[in-house]
């Protein structure tokens, strides 16, 4: 194989380079194989967020933009366990914290399958951004398809941890998944961590529904919807009074299977 094969982007888990950089810059920064070696030296290796992209994304975000931060047109995606709060009075630490790993590690497979980043963990939920800094022409249906595929694989592994939530007959923890669509603001917004988020009305408001899927529930807004028509088929309608709005908010709902 050639060095050119070698550093060639491709549309999924190409072999060597950092999406991110290669997306934003058009900088081939290698993150796998010998020539991702002197780049290690350096500290510069494969992200938390997501493996396809580096740690120069990550961290430096004013370097690669040359700005405090940029408008994006994106898609946040919020999941959480619901009833994590009640769950974590009912069983001890240890079997908590494996169900906490097991919902991010499922979830990080499906955001990552669809090329978007895990940009936040927060214990029994996070925060996932697709079109940045991988460019995804469709990012509202890869972030709809990745919640699918998250609902799915997290149900699997929490009904197989259902003897640790309370035996056979107990319930086993679901998880509930907002997403919506709209422009973010991304970059460092914190005078004491160097890595980028998004912030925005439009990130609030995946927040908000969110909060209000039930187990199993994806709720979609409806400027997410509108540009995934074929992946709408089957899903409810719902009206929602959500803080901060002063309409009532209609939404898709997606009942994971
Ligand atoms: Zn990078």
């Amino acid at each position: 194989m050639t060095t050119a094969n070698l550093i060639r982007p491709t549309r999924h888990g190409n072999a060597g380079i950092c999406r991110g950089c290669w997306d934003q810059m058009h900088v081939p920064i290698p993150i796998r194989g010998v020539l991702a070696l002197p780049f290690r030296a350096f500290g510069i290796t494969r992200s938390k967020m997501n493996p396809n992209i580096c740690t120069i994304c990550e961290r430096s975000f004013r370097t690669v933009k040359k700005q405090r931060h940029v408008t994006v047109d994106a898609t946040i995606l919020f999941a959480d366990i619901r009833g994590f709060t009640a769950l974590s009075e009912r069983i001890d630490p240890v079997s908590l914290s494996e169900i906490v790993s097991v919902f991010q590690d499922r979830c990080a497979q499906a955001i990552w399958a669809h090329d978007g980043i895990v940009n936040k963990q927060m214990g029994d939920g996070l925060m996932a951004i697709f079109n940045f800094p991988i460019v995804s022409k469709d990012h509202a249906a890869a972030a709809v398809e990745a919640a699918l595929d998250l609902q799915r694989l997290c149900k699997a592994a929490l009904d197989d941890l259902r003897s640790m939530t309370g035996g056979p007959q107990g319930q086993a923890p679901g998880v509930g998944v907002g997403i919506h669509t709209g422009d973010v603001e991304i970059g460092e917004f914190s005078s004491f961590r160097s890595d980028f988020t998004a912030i925005g009305g439009a990130v609030n408001l995946a927040a908000r529904l969110e909060s209000r899927a039930a187990a199993g529930e994806i709720l979609v807004s409806a400027e997410t919807a509108a540009r995934v028509p074929h992946l709408m088929d089957g899903a409810g309608e719902r009206l929602l009074a959500l803080k901060g709005f002063e309409q009532p908010v209609q939404v898709r709902v997606l009942a994971g299977t």
